[in-house]
């Protein structure tokens, strides 16, 4: 086996054990394995060992890599988890099945309209920014409720979920503990949260989406 798929079988493996360690279903957790910079050949064994879900931080990266992988693998399913541009709205729209980092009225528009124009919805996730962090992007956690109802009543948007990034130098629970209320206020089901050094934290705080990379991939150049 290659190391690629000795480490998605260890993080399965994990994730399994996190979610009955916390009494829930290992099925109500889908693994994002997030492929960012790495190359096809790199991401061929995960396909081949039966991972379809995949997460990608760049338009252009992901346009690049992914329509040839989907050839041979159509089942898979793209999670759009980087800042994304508003002018990158309709090749993003077109090319994945989710968005997660929907967390400006600007971008909330031109996703309406595209979804429109193209007629298929990714799912889409706010992005909320629980560390209010400067450089971070994400609504303010004060200002995500009236985001969800703008996003909603105004531009007519299905929102699937929620997603944050914690600080990286703070212990993540308190940021996902607060994720989790803040979904659960609004109605929303799905919450992405945990990353390679995290996810089983998330896990007992009711991540539905966990997005792995390095633990999968290894470490990125
Ligand atoms: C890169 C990235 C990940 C994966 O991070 P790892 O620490 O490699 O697991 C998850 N989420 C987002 C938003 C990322 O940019």
């Amino acid at each position: 086996m290659s190391d690629t798929v000795t480490r998605l079988e260890t993080t399965r493996a994990a994730i399994s054990r996190a979610a009955r360690d916390f009494g829930r279903k290992p099925e109500s957790v889908t693994l994002i394995a997030v492929s960012k910079t790495m190359p096809p050949e790199v991401i061929l064994p995960a396909l081949e060992a039966g991972q379809r879900v995949f997460g990608e931080n760049y338009v252009q990266e992901a346009k690049a890599k992914w329509p040839g992988l989907r050839e041979r693998f159509p089942d898979v399913e793209l999670h759009m988890i980087g800042p994304l541009q508003s002018n990158k709205a309709r090749e993003a729209v077109e090319l994945f099945d989710a968005i997660h980092s929907l967390d400006r009225e600007s971008l909330a528009k031109e996703l309406a309209r595209e979804i429109t124009r193209a007629g298929r919805a990714p799912g889409l996730f706010v992005q909320v920014n629980t560390g209010e962090e400067a450089q971070k992007g994400g609504v303010l956690p004060a200002d995500a409720d009236a985001f969800l109802l703008r996003c909603r009543g105004v531009h007519g948007l299905a929102i699937e979920g929620l997603m944050c990034i914690p600080p990286a130098e703070e212990p993540p629970s308190p940021h996902f503990g607060l994720l989790a209320k803040i979904a659960a206020r609004n109605g929303l089901k799905s919450l992405s949260m945990g990353m390679s050094a995290d996810y089983e934290a998330a896990i007992q705080l009711g991540a539905t989406h966990v997005r792995v990379g390095s633990a999968i991939f290894g470490a990125r150049g």
